[in-house]
């Protein structure tokens, strides 16, 4: 079981001099302005993208740190964006702190070097282009290369897989009890809630291997 986008053998992330390139998925909104695909988060145009953390637990003081997950995520193979939640897919150079992971980075700085707009219109296109100085594409998400499923679903985690068949064992066993033995309305109600717990467990995971 890997951890994605970590790399355990990691103490301190060497600020890389030479920026790498990835790719994301963006989003552009009415008001002309990218925005994070998953976040609320702008991209401003014409400055860098700084990653900023706050959670609790990030210990170290750079961000991305090696013990958290933030960081700007960037894929290394356009086809690796699992997920296109944008209407945008960005060609973006990551700089600063660079933590390489299993399919890309974490970054500490990022900004876009090339923009295909999916299924835009021109006159977006063309706002797109001047407002971030970065030559931008039109095209069609059905032009684009699919994606390409890279792996099963895989937990992250020991704790993850145990916390899940915990779970399900929990579950099954409490409505087994609860229909076909004497348990009653009570361990149904517990063992569809251990079941709801797992599959929180497993919609956690696909949300953390979204980026
Ligand atoms: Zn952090």
């Amino acid at each position: 079981m890997s951890i994605e986008f970590e790399d355990a053998s990691l103490s301190t992330a060497p600020d890389s001099i030479e920026p790498v390139v990835g790719w994301k998925s963006l989003r552009l909104k009415e008001n002309g302005l990218l925005y994070s695909s998953m976040f609320p988060t702008e991209w401003s145009p014409q400055k860098r993208f700084k990653a900023n953390c706050g959670r609790r637990w990030h210990s170290s003081s750079g961000t991305p740190s090696p013990s958290c997950t933030c960081g700007i995520y960037m894929v290394e193979d356009v086809q690796g964006l699992s997920v296109y939640h944008g209407n945008v897919i960005a060609e973006v150079q990551g700089w600063g702190r660079v933590i390489p992971g299993t399919r890309g980075w974490r970054t500490e700085y990022a900004y876009p070097s090339k923009l295909f707009l999916l299924d835009g219109t021109e006159r977006d296109r063309r706002q797109l282009e001047e407002r971030y100085a970065v030559p931008t594409v039109l095209t069609t998400r059905a032009s684009f290369p699919k994606p390409v499923r890279f792996r099963r679903f895989r937990f992250s985690s020991v704790i993850q897989f145990t916390g899940f068949m915990t779970c399900v064992v929990a579950g099954v066993a409490n409505l087994t009890l609860g229909i076909f033995g004497d348990g009653g309305i009570a361990n149904i109600g517990s063992g569809l809630f251990s079941l709801a717990c797992a599959g929180f467990i497993v919609f956690m995971e696909r949300v953390i291997r979204r980026y």
